[in-house]
């Protein structure tokens, strides 16, 4: 038998039980790891720990790739109707809506980003799960005119068992950014989540019986990247893996499938991103972007405008806005499921100590701290919103990838000078350009080397849009009709009509 975790919440934005199982969840049912292991789950706003959950080994997954690998065979892929795989994601899509309170505070409890953020990003995910609903009965291909004698068409097939490895700062949007394509195109998973935040997954499990899905099609196998993770990366009969996280596991990921069976491997990693404000920009639209880009979740975002460059003519009055903003988040951090906080924790404390050792390397390297850099109360992984100027390309805090809190604010004189800097960095995630000279914000959005440019705007993903990295920010698109190309194969078929040999 596994154990059910509940905790009762009495909080300004959510009254009740959250409850899970925090068993795995293999062939439809939840089960107890083989060699029996577990993990704590912590509260990042309290540093305590919520629960523990099971924690699996390599032979669990070999349980979970066996129990996907039936299912495909028997009752998935191209089994089953795209039109009916599309009402079970549909029918899965408006079960979470119906919890979507629960989800948001088992979130809320286990990230620690403000209770109305998480509801908007479970919110985003039941949307992104409707619209690869909607695309199940549409993946098609094409037939090619060849000659008189010939025909030849395409089919857009499933791998068969894939795998997601997902990371801890956006876990149930992270889980839909995987699933749901898999599921439109027909493939069967195996989804590890991260061990720091693995609750909503399991809330998520519970409900695939009732939308429909048979046991096998999903299969979620909570445990450690180098244990669990690795057993995926190296699995011989997981055909493809979708990874989201940093730049160093995903590194590890492709090494693994390279000594593999080479599985098709799909990577969203870090991010270093510029955002470019130049002098005729709407300067009050321009900071509350650029502030919501770099302090909103607390810095822990893959597109996170850590290097904001800002032309001389307004350097003094943006910085003085972005330094308001910041200071202002600092005044509301605290529980993140009071109303009024907008700042909440890192996600841990091995998080809390790897920011705090960027901030003491800015000022160790002669960055100017005009505010932030300290932990906030004694309780929790808190940081301030930190601002940083007089920064130098060959600084750790320009060259790495925080993921906190943490703005490197540079000057610059001219357009082509900008371009140079901001593409000076191994990544190439994301760029944001400000200005009301319509030729210059596309010029510039077309010379920055990044997957997605934001004009007038910043962090704003939308479903139906494609999402990934240039450079070693990743490989491959998620979201929109190119997430389809990530979990489909063509198979080209050559039917002779008459060709005599
Ligand atoms: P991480 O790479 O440490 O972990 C991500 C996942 O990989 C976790 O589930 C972890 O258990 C697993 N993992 C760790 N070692 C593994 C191994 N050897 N083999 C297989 N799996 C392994 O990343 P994180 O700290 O969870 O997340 C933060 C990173 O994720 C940041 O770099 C951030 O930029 C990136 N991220 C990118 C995007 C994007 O879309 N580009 C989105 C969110 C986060």
């Amino acid at each position: 038998m596994t154990d059910i975790f509940k905790l009762s919440l009495d909080t300004d934005s959510y009254k009740g039980t959250v409850s899970i199982n925090t068993g795995l969840f293999i062939n439809g049912k939840f089960v107890k790891p083989v060699e029996g292991g577990t993990l704590d789950v912590i509260n990042p706003a309290t540093g305590k720990v919520i629960t523990p959950i099971s924690a699996g080994t390599s032979k669990d997954v070999d349980l979970a790739v066996e129990a996907a690998t039936k299912a495909y065979k028997t009752s998935w892929g191209l089994k089953v109707p795209g039109s009916t795989r599309g009402q079970m994601i549909t029918k899965l899509a408006n079960l979470i809506e119906q919890n979507i309170d629960e989800f948001a505070a088992l979130e809320c409890i286990n990230v620690g980003k403000p209770y109305a953020t998480e509801k908007i990003e479970i919110a985003n995910s039941i949307a992104l799960f409707r619209y690869f609903g909607g695309w199940a009965d549409k993946i098609q291909g094409k037939t090619i005119e060849t000659t008189e004698k010939k025909m030849a068409y395409t089919r857009h097939e499933p791998f068969g068992v894939v795998a997601g490895i997902i990371p801890w700062n956006s876990p149930f949007y992270m889980l839909s950014f995987k699933l749901g394509p898999a599921l439109a195109t027909g493939n069967t998973v195996v989804l590890k989540p991260s061990e720091i935040t693995p609750l909503t997954a399991l809330k998520f499990a519970e409900l695939l019986d009732d939308a429909g899905f048979p046991p096998g099609v999903v299969n979620i196998v909570n445990g450690y990247g180098n244990t669990v993770g690795d057993a995926i990366s190296y699995h011989p009969l997981i055909r493809k893996v979708a990874f989201t996280g940093s730049t160093l596991t995903g590194r590890k990921i492709l090494k693994a499938a390279a000594e593999s069976n080479l599985k098709v491997v799909s990577l969203e990693l870090g991010g270093k991103s510029p955002n470019i404000i130049f002098e005729d920009a709407d300067i009050e639209q321009a900071v509350k972007w650029a502030g919501s880009g770099i302090f909103n979740n607390m810095g822990q975002t893959c597109v996170a405008c850590s290097r904001i460059f800002v032309q001389e003519g307004i350097y003094d009055k943006f910085l003085k806005g972005l330094t308001d903003y910041a200071v202002n988040m600092q005044n509301k951090a605290g529980d993140p499921f009071s109303s009024t906080t907008l700042h909440g924790p890192q996600i841990s404390d091995n998080q809390f100590k790897r920011v705090m050792g960027y901030i003491d390397s800015g000022k160790a390297d002669g960055a100017t701290m005009l505010t932030g850099g300290e932990r906030i109360g004694s309780e929790g992984f808190y940081i301030k919103p930190t601002i940083f100027t007089e920064c130098k390309p060959d600084m750790k805090i320009i060259r790495e990838e925080i993921f906190g809190p943490v703005a490197s604010v540079i000057k610059f004189k001219t357009e082509e000078e900008v371009i140079e800097m901001a593409n000076d960095t191994s990544y190439g995630l994301a760029c944001g350009v400000f200005t009301r000279d319509n030729s210059r914000s596309i010029r510039v959005a077309h010379a920055l080397e990044a997957g997605t440019a934001w004009v007038n705007c910043y962090r704003s993903l939308e479903t139906a849009v494609p999402f990934g990295g240039y450079k070693q920010s990743g490989i491959g698109r998620e979201l929109g009709e190119y997430a389809l190309e990530l979990y489909t194969q063509v198979k080209a078929v050559h039917v002779n009509i008459g060709q005599v040999l």
